[in-house]
């Protein structure tokens, strides 16, 4: 089974996801764990395409219940009461098999504590003593294909600061694929003077994740017009997707908010500053989210509109409808 480009509805985002988490029946008893927030809420924006690698190797519904066991050598995926019933192998064969739909996609929900789909802190036995340190074989292969895929399991949606890091990845992802898209048009591939606005609009989320890397990653481009384009993009990608990964601090974040601040000081009269300057310190203390600052510094940058800033896509990450900077 896989998934065709034809089916693809082009409104959307193409998202893999653990089919029982769409509510398909396909775990080891015949039930599902249906995600009513990824089915409902996520699914305006996102096109699911479900997948389950234990039906697709053959395992069947219903089905003798697999884990990870460790010995001398390696991690095996072995059944639970039937250590012979081996498909270690087949796993990770079933995400090798899988890359024509993975290479199209935007980002994987995974379901947790499986040992075919766990992205973390899957149990593996040793001596029939469990410790959470594995990774389900499938989806440990697909990572490993794609260490650039934003990659989140249902359950760490559940935090506000991973779903928002998800779903951001997920956005940045889909906009960086779309300029490489549009640039395979030209014979010379993605012009650097479009790679620099790319960049230039996703600065300020850069510098809200890591500072450090941020920079770094700034000399990258301000080299790109030096470098084989092909060379560039790929290293650009893996570095650009690692950075994001780190989930944005709340110091960070203030230290962004506070440098976009720095934008207005000629254009903002003394009541208008000291507001703002008493908005980030509420959200420094956590007493306020981070929307309430970002809302005022809309407002001020309508009035007194600066294209550096207008057109960062930290001050509007993603659909306003998903309510992410409400819960920051
Ligand atoms: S966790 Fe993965 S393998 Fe298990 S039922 Fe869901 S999709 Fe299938």
């Amino acid at each position: 089974m896989t998934h065709l480009a034809e089916t693809i509805d082009s409104n959307k985002i193409p998202i893999g996801i653990s089919s029982c988490l769409l509510g398909e029946p396909v775990r080891f008893d015949g039930g599902h764990k249906n995600n009513t927030y990824i089915v409902k809420t996520l699914g305006q924006y996102m096109q699911f395409l479900p997948f389950c690698p234990e039906v697709e190797i053959g395992l069947g519904i219903p089905r003798e219940t697999i884990r990870l066991v460790e010995n001398k050598e390696d991690i095996r995926c072995v059944g639970s009461k039937n250590p012979q019933l081996d498909v270690t192998e087949k796993l990770i064969q079933c995400a090798n098999d899988q890359q024509i739909w993975h290479q199209s996609i935007y980002g994987y929900i995974l379901k947790k504590d499986s040992p075919s789909c766990g992205m973390e802190r899957v149990r593996i036995y040793k001596n029939d003593q469990p410790q959470r340190k594995g990774t389900g074989l499938y989806a440990q292969q697909m990572m490993k294909n794609y260490p650039y895929l934003p990659v989140e399991e249902e359950g760490r949606l559940g935090d506000p600061v991973l779903r928002e890091n998800f779903i951001q990845r997920v956005f940045i992802f889909h906009r960086w694929r779309k300029l490489l898209n549009e640039g395979a048009e030209n014979a010379e591939g993605a012009e650097p003077a479009k790679i620099t606005e790319f960049h230039a609009r996703h600065k300020l989320i850069l510098m809200s994740h890591d500072q450090n890397r941020y920079r770094k990653l700034g000399k990258l481009v301000a080299d790109v017009s030096k470098q084989e384009t092909g060379t560039f993009c790929e290293q650009y990608l893996a570095e650009l997707m690692s950075i994001l990964k780190i989930p944005a601090s709340r110091k960070n974040h203030v230290n962004v908010l506070q440098h976009i601040q720095g934008y207005l000081k000629r254009d903002l009269d003394k009541e208008d500053k000291n507001e703002l300057t008493e908005t980030i310190h509420q959200y420094r203390k956590g007493l306020i989210p981070l929307i309430v600052p970002i809302t005022l510094l809309r407002h001020h940058f309508r009035k007194c509109p600066n294209a550096y800033i207008n057109n960062s896509y930290y001050m509007n990450p993603h659909p306003s409808e998903l309510m992410l900077l409400n819960e920051l």
